[in-house]
């Protein structure tokens, strides 16, 4: 859905480089145009709002129309998505051909995401439900008969207790900090961008930073946030927010007034590897993309079926998540996306959320005056500037209400029974989101293909020669 993923080529530049793809892309258009003629007698104007090439001032080749009309399908790869594609992306499109629009939502591995990344939960699924889960995820559910067993419930701990002691010795030895696996791991690791917002996370901190300092925090819940994520090489303001999260953790990290209470981490050269140490340390999982951009995240699944609650927008797979595992079970903030649609036709304002919120004018001077880069007030004025600008992404007008949720989240992590039938149904209801059911769906409605019986009786010499 982000303008840069919708590419539009400059037709000289293509006609240079491609003179022969062109001709066949202007016979495809030829025909395209011909189905339209006949659907829409004398309207020029669909006409010209469909076809491959862009002739409103310097003429392109419109690269999602070609695939629009070249292909079989058009999959949305979560239910928010497939009906974003089809009522804002491609209304036109999916009017002249509903059948070609479908929806199968993502999904990850269970057999890496749980029985490789997080052997002591596999151990204890296997012990009380049986091994089937690997291969059939919806078994997963028979775990919440064990909900309110206080010793089952202790025994799930202590997994996720096992899985935070290695992320912290990993932590310890890659960037020298010590964490204490006893406090509550707040953890938002994917590709660094502003739509995904690692920023309103950073700004949030320097929030709980300032009421630590001022003695008004409300609950005392010790937190170690950890960031992990990596920078496309070109892209600017990424690499500025990974500077700023570095300057906070900076900050927080040598002020005393912060021990036992806040620690914040980068993990360099985030990975898949890494990414199997992190899922199941991970209490909280932050899911805080501005609604609307998000495509599907699949990290936000990978969180769930390892036991973290999530705090998350409306967005992506979020929606499905936090009706599968109960909205009680889910930490829900900010604008919807017809919410955000709404603020940006009527002309978006951040100053008129920031006059509202006295925390927020704190952070933002805190900032500006150089207290998380050395005195230096230039280098994140950038940054700075695009909060306040006209921000596609709409950081300021989600920030109090992921403030108080968190208010909200450190509460519920005071009643450890509580959060830990809450982590323990978020496994059991996660079934959904395993990658088995996604191609299954791939198979019936896109592929149209039928399982192949396998015979496993054959000579194992046959595969390893
Ligand atoms: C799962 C995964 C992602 C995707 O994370 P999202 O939160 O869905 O953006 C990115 N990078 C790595 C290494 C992953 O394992």
């Amino acid at each position: 859905m982000l303008p840069e993923a919708l590419e539009k080529w400059d037709l000289h530049l293509f006609n240079d480089l491609l003179p022969r793809h062109l001709e066949i892309i202007y016979e495809i258009n030829w025909r395209f145009l011909q189905q339209l003629r006949l659907r829409y007698p004398g309207d020029d104007k669909i006409l010209r709002k469909l076809s491959i090439i862009d002739e409103d001032g310097s003429k392109s080749v419109r690269m999602a129309h070609l695939a629009t009309i070249g292909a079989h399908h058009i999959n949305g790869v979560a239910a928010l998505h497939s009906d974003l594609i089809k009522r804002q992306l491609l209304p036109e499109f999916a009017e002249l051909w509903p059948e070609k629009f479908t929806n199968v939502t993502n999904g990850v591995t269970p057999r890496r995401w749980v029985a490789l990344a997080n052997p002591g939960l596999a151990d204890l699924l296997d012990k009380e439900i049986g091994s089937s889960w690997i291969t059939d995820m919806k078994q997963m559910e028979n775990l919440e008969k064990k909900q309110n067993d206080l010793n089952f419930l202790e025994k799930f701990q202590e997994t996720k207790l096992l899985g935070k002691r290695k992320l912290s010795n990993y932590i310890h030895t890659k960037t020298g900090i010590l964490v204490d696996p006893a406090s509550l791991f707040d953890v938002q690791v994917k590709r660094i961008h502003q739509y995904k917002r690692q920023h309103l996370n950073a700004l949030q901190i320097i929030a709980q930073y300032i009421r630590i300092k001022n003695g008004t925090s409300e609950t005392k819940a010790p937190r170690t946030i950890i960031f992990g994520g990596k920078a496309a090489p070109g892209y600017f303001m990424a690499k500025l927010m990974i500077r700023f999260i570095n300057g906070i953790a900076d900050v927080v990290n040598s002020d005393p007034d912060m021990d036992g209470l806040l620690r914040v981490v980068f993990l360099p050269d985030y990975n898949v590897k890494l990414g199997e140490i992190v899922y199941p340390a991970t209490d909280l999982s932050e899911q805080i993309s501005t609604a609307g951009k998000e495509a599907s995240g699949t990290g936000n699944m990978k969180f769930a079926m390892n036991g973290a609650l999530t705090i998350g927008t409306l967005d992506g797979a979020n929606v499905e998540l936090r009706e599968l595992v109960k909205p009680e079970n889910f930490f829900l903030f900010g604008k919807t996306e017809s919410e955000i649609m709404k603020l940006k036709n009527k002309g978006y304002s951040p100053q008129s959320f920031i006059k509202n919120s006295d925390e927020l004018k704190e952070v933002l001077r805190l900032i500006e005056i150089g207290h998380f880069s050395n005195g230096d007030k230039e280098l994140f004025k950038p940054l700075l500037n695009s909060l306040k600008g006209l921000d596609p992404f709409f950081v300021m007008a989600d920030f109090d209400d992921y403030l108080n949720t968190q208010d909200i989240v450190s509460k519920a992590w005071n009643d450890k029974k509580t959060w830990n039938k809450m982590a323990l149904l978020n496994t059991a209801r996660s079934g959904y989101f395993s990658s088995d059911r996604a191609i299954k769906e791939y198979c019936k409605s896109i592929w149209k293909v039928v399982p192949m019986p396998v015979d496993i009786t054959c000579d194992i010499e046959e595969f390893t020669n």
